[in-house]
């Protein structure tokens, strides 16, 4: 039984770490709490609940949460702290005994915060009060999905289609801290897509960890969800927020191609562009398949922006590797490289491989492909100027410029003289003019 009285009026404060899944988990939470009759914290403004939704992709993810840990404690004196996310699955004795943690939920038990917060609250004694308490099951009793669909901080929708992988990449440490995949049904996710309609949302981020792997609990594929949603007439515009490209098919290149509301919009990892190191890291493809994809969405939709992560610095990444890699990303017609340096992770199998690349040479690595990945999206950018296109605007601060994006991701900017509210998650078309002043999008009038 859930007492609600105790919720009634109590503010709360929120913190999240990494991934577009985490922001998306975080805003259902709030939602939640909104629906007990919890409101969110003024900024500044002391809160009586603290939420920190971690995240643990690199080592120095693990210390960013444990620094937001520190602030939230110190910032809100007396409030009831309560840690999860894939830090807190992975570590949650270390998190619970931190000063001033209350509860620390894992993967499994995050969609019941609310009952842990009702529970922790009607206990009587201190010790019984949920201090420092932690609730996590082992990775392979991880079975529960948190349905999760809200707005972001901006415009767009965030639906959470897929949870946790069963790839196993060698450096990842993701299927130990979201467990095996899974996913509820396409019925399901088709009504909360109308749901976001409903409440006047217009593009929706498809999110996940491995989206493309969509269907394993329930014997549907992604390609069947993705014709489904497609045919929610008031979502303007879907994005698939990253696919693995052995998983993102041909039948589902030429179904965007002509969809109705699939934006030209690919994010994909390749990680490496050797294929020797993609074998090191268990991936699941080779540059060829990869190369295919890329000339595949290239034909099918020429105007198409395609990011790609890389991560450089991996173990075994022998200079050469690394140049084969560079050679590979420079022939490839994407518009942005999402580039990341490797980190040890404790308990991966990639620690079993020798070869080490020093953290100086891993910068000098970065550094290349980041400049690599300005000089292509610059390109891309540059090949827009003087086209007309579809602009869906976000909000802006007071006497601020106002941003969007076009479909195929351009981000653009409208003057602060024409920013106005009311343009707010407005489609406009427009003509894209040059760069802006720090070059980060093309400049607008209407
Ligand atoms: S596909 Fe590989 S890198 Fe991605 S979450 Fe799964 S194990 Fe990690």
């Amino acid at each position: 039984m859930i007492n609600s009285s105790a919720f009634q009026g109590k503010k709360a404060a929120y913190f999240t770490l990494g991934c577009k899944l985490n922001f998306s988990e975080t805003s259902t939470i709030g939602r939640l709490l909104g629906e007990m009759g919890v409101v969110t914290a003024a900024k500044g403004e002391p809160a009586d609940i603290c939420i920190i939704n971690t995240c643990s992709v690199t080592d120095m993810a693990d210390h960013k949460c444990r620094q937001a840990i520190h602030r939230m404690v110190r910032e809100n004196k007396g409030a009831f702290v309560v840690v999860t996310g894939c830090y807190a699955q992975l570590e949650p004795e270390t998190i619970s005994r931190m000063e001033g943690v209350d509860l620390v939920l894992g993967a499994n038990e995050k969609a019941r915060l609310i009952q842990y917060l009702s529970e922790a609250w009607t206990d009587k004694t201190d010790e019984e009060n949920g201090l420092h308490r932690h609730f996590s099951v082992a990775t392979k009793d991880i079975k529960d999905f948190a349905p999760s669909c809200s707005r972001g901080n901006r415009t767009r929708y965030f639906l959470k289609v897929q949870d946790g992988c069963n790839y196993f990449c060698t450096y990842c440490t993701i299927p130990y801290a979201r467990g095996f995949s899974r996913n509820p049904t396409i019925d399901s996710l088709v009504r909360q897509a109308e749901q976001a309609v409903a409440e006047g949302g217009k593009e929706i981020v498809l999110t996940g960890v491995n989206i493309g792997d969509f269907g394993v609990s329930t014997g549907e594929t992604f390609v069947e969800l993705v014709k489904e949603l497609d045919k929610v007439g008031g979502v303007k515009r879907y994005r698939i927020s990253s696919i693995e490209p052995n998983l993102l098919t041909d039948e589902l290149i030429d179904y965007c191609a002509s969809s109705r509301a699939f934006m030209p919009h690919f994010h994909i990892p390749l990680q490496s562009g050797s294929d020797a190191v993609l074998k090191l890291m268990h991936r699941r493809y080779d540059t060829a398949l990869f190369a295919h994809k890329i000339r595949l969405i290239k034909e099918k939709m020429p105007d198409a922006f395609i990011g790609v992560d890389v991560m450089v610095g991996t173990r075994g990444e022998l200079p050469e590797y690394f140049e084969e890699t560079y050679r590979f990303l420079e022939s490839l017609d994407v518009a942005h490289l999402h580039v990341f340096p490797y980190s040890e992770r404790p308990g991966t199998a990639a620690l079993k491989i020798p070869y080490i690349v020093s953290d100086r040479e891993k910068k000098l690595r970065s550094k290349r492909l980041l400049s690599l990945s300005e000089e292509k999206t610059e390109a891309f950018y540059a090949r827009h100027i003087g086209t007309t296109a579809e602009v869906l605007l976000e909000k802006a601060a007071r006497g601020k410029a106002m941003h969007g994006f076009t479909r195929n991701y351009i981000r653009v900017e409208l003057p602060s003289s024409q920013a106005d509210e009311a343009l707010d998650n407005q489609i406009v078309t427009v003509r894209l003019g040059d760069f802006n002043s720090d070059r980060s999008a093309l400049k607008i009038t209407l």
